[in-house]
């Protein structure tokens, strides 16, 4: 079983883990990143990834994975695999919100987890876990390799974690690396 430092040190070794002033996707200001691409781009490790999140829900029957892509596309992989179900992927829609080709065929009813690598707020998750219910299938689970602890799910999908990091982050309009000037980089 891997524990949180591993992780961590698996970010460090492979580079991933940056000291900045960063623009994460939810919006929010951080002085550090975790960019899982870089972990993930090595097949062992986003595999071995993907079997300690699958043991977070070994309880859970699920008839797939669905990640947003592009970041929960080799997550959701790597989790299906180690539980024998399917990987979907979500993907932006245009409107703002996300959609599932129609080629993944959901039946309604089936159940799924739903993965990201870091989940700080949760807000591109909820948009693919709202794409998989709209077609009639039901979440059971949210998983993730690092929770910040800043997402708001319902008690019984609260984020299985690998780890839980509580790194600081800002509102751009309060954020004191803007006020410093450090130049704002998008991750
Ligand atoms: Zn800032």
């Amino acid at each position: 079983m891997l524990v949180s430092m591993d992780i961590l040190s698996l970010y460090r070794e492979t580079g991933a883990y940056l000291e900045g002033h960063f623009l994460l996707a939810s919006g929010r200001h951080s002085p550090k990143f975790l960019q899982s691409t870089t972990v993930m781009q090595y097949p062992q490790h986003a595999e071995v990834i993907g079997k300690e999140i699958a043991k977070l829900f070994a309880d859970t029957k699920a008839d797939f994975v669905v990640g947003p892509a592009m970041g929960g596309i080799i997550l959701a992989h790597t989790v299906a695999k180690a539980l024998g179900c399917r990987a979907l992927f979500a993907e932006k829609d245009g409107s703002g919100n996300m959609t599932l080709r129609d080629a993944f065929a959901i039946r309604p009813g089936e159940r799924f987890i739903a993965v990201e690598d870091v989940i700080t707020t949760g807000g591109s998750l909820k948009k693919a876990i709202a794409a998989a219910e709209h077609v009639g299938a039901s979440c059971v689970g949210i998983g993730c390799i690092i929770e910040r602890g800043l997402s708001q799910f319902p008690a019984n999908l609260a984020p299985r974690a690998l780890t839980t990091l509580n790194f600081p982050s800002f509102g751009p309009a309060d954020c004191p690396l803007c006020q410093q000037g450090i130049p704002l980089e998008e991750v």
